[in-house]
């Protein structure tokens, strides 16, 4: 007890501290206020054994670096995603091009979001983006709304409000991130009419279900994140956009991934389309901005002028609306499609999945090099490391079966798999690769190369945190 005392009795005021010319210098750079506010929180911490009390009062400088320099670290900060898997939904999805970004940056002050310049009078913010997409869909009109998600529950909103919904039990999904199918309905006001069985869901389900009465909308969805094979039958959406014309019934269709580039041409199996949804007659498409598309986070309808007109009428709208800044992006995004070659070669997603795994071997030998020079540099024991080959994924619960064939810079870690792991987040900026039994494994095919230099050094580095432990 009267040990604790002195300990207590030992510790500085903050005001003496504050008065310490290093204690002015921090002052200056980041305000009184909060730099007292660190100070207290160093001292509590001190003062509760979870610091070491510093032998003179000068000792507190090093701390209060380190508080201010943890509390001042933004919680969002950029990471370099060496996991192989592209649209990485955790890692913030689609990397954008270089003109998105460009075109953000740039949106970020005053503009025309809602002012049309011609005129001189307040505008729409809903004319931005839909003239391209239109162009790049073969729709009559377009929304671009918050995500796909809320493109999905605005287009049932709008229809079915307080009526059925027609969804084939196959279709009946979690895209992940907890959006499961009927409860999206559910959340839109609108009543879930099942039809059909898990594995086969013919035209006459659907037809029977709207003559039963109630059904104010069919939903159809794009099983994006699995598949179904063996005694399996679905409808077409040709099919139900022809039941839909003859009984008035309008058909969404949730595509999620919204691929504008040609499948084939990245080495993918075909995926449907927007402009393939919005040619077989669906009224509304909802796909992501962020998925293949390769855009910031956006959900986008395309459809006929009076079911966009529709969902735009409908106050969910307003509350899912995106702002500018995302509608440059995705502006400058769409923009690029207008020239295939160009999409392919600008932006990130396209030219991930299509990088060739001799570009990608060729690069991790390349780094490789660098990190045994430099460990070797530094005195640090070389790392148990080759070029093995593995697999990408393009992931964001697109295309599930696809693994694109990668070289992969494979560490044999052991038992400081998992420190490793560790000090390669702690990096700065922070490198996700992926662990797997003692191995770190980093996959260079949704790393920029110019972030090459960013892997190399984590790598020069790692074991450091260890090596000062001894
Ligand atoms: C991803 C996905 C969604 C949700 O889109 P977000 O942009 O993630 O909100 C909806 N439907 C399908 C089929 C999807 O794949």
């Amino acid at each position: 007890m009267g040990a604790h005392r002195d300990h207590r009795r030992a510790i500085p005021g903050v005001d003496r501290l504050l008065a310490r010319p290093w204690c002015g210098l921090l002052v200056e750079s980041h305000g009184r206020a909060w730099v007292t506010a660190r100070l207290r929180a160093v001292l509590d911490r001190v003062r509760a054994g979870a610091l070491s009390l510093p032998a003179s009062p000068d000792g507190f400088a090093e701390l209060l670096r380190d508080e201010i320099a943890l509390a001042g670290t933004p919680s969002l900060r950029p990471a370099v995603n060496a996991t192989g898997v592209i649209l990485h939904t955790n890692l913030g999805r689609a990397p954008l091009a270089p003109e998105a970004r460009d075109a953000m940056a740039r949106a970020a002050g005053y503009g025309n979001v809602e002012f049309d310049l011609d005129a001189g009078r307040r505008g729409s913010r809903y004319v931005h983006c839909a003239g391209l997409v239109r162009e790049l869909t073969g729709a009559e009109a377009a929304l671009v709304v918050n995500n796909g998600a809320g493109a999905v529950a605005l287009a049932l909103a709008a229809f079915a409000a307080g009526k059925g919904v027609a969804v084939s039990h196959g279709e009946l999904v979690e895209i992940g991130g907890g959006f499961r199918i009927p409860e999206v309905v559910e959340a839109a006001g609108a009543r879930l009419v099942a039809v059909g069985t898990t594995n086969r869901t013919r035209l006459g389900d659907y037809a029977r279900a709207i003559g039963d009465g109630g059904v104010a909308a069919i939903l159809k969805v794009h099983r994006s994140n699995f598949a179904m094979t063996g005694f399996t039958e679905e409808t077409g959406l040709a099919e139900l956009a022809g039941l839909g014309a003859e009984t008035g019934v309008p058909v969404i269709h949730d595509l999620g991934s919204g691929l504008l580039a040609d499948a084939a041409g990245l080495g993918l199996p075909p995926e449907p389309t927007p402009a393939g949804s919005v040619a077989a007659g669906a009224d509304l498409v909802a796909f992501s901005g962020d998925k293949l598309l390769g855009g910031p986070q956006a959900g986008i309808l395309a459809g006929t002028r009076a079911g966009v007109g529709r969902a735009r009428a409908h106050p969910l709208c307003r509350a899912l609306r995106c702002d500018k800044v995302t509608l440059a992006g995705l502006e400058a995004t769409l923009a690029l499609y207008r020239d295939p070659a160009r999409a392919r070669a600008r932006i990130p997603v396209l030219r991930m999945i299509s990088a060739p795994v001799e570009e990608l071997g060729g690069r991790a030998r390349a780094l490789l090099k660098g990190v045994a020079g430099g460990r070797a540099a530094r005195g640090a024991a070389p790392l148990a490391a080759g070029v093995v080959p593995g697999e990408s994924l393009v992931g964001g619960g697109t295309f599930p079966g696809v693994r694109l064939p990668a070289a992969v810079l494979r560490i044999e870690a052991g038992d400081e798999a998992e420190a490793w792991m560790a000090e390669l987040r702690a990096h700065d900026p922070p490198v996700v690769a992926r662990g797997r039994k003692g191995r770190i494994l980093i996959d260079l095919r949704a790393v920029a190369p110019e972030e090459d230099a960013v892997v190399t050094s984590a790598l020069i580095s790692l074991g450091r945190t260890g090596e000062e432990a001894r």
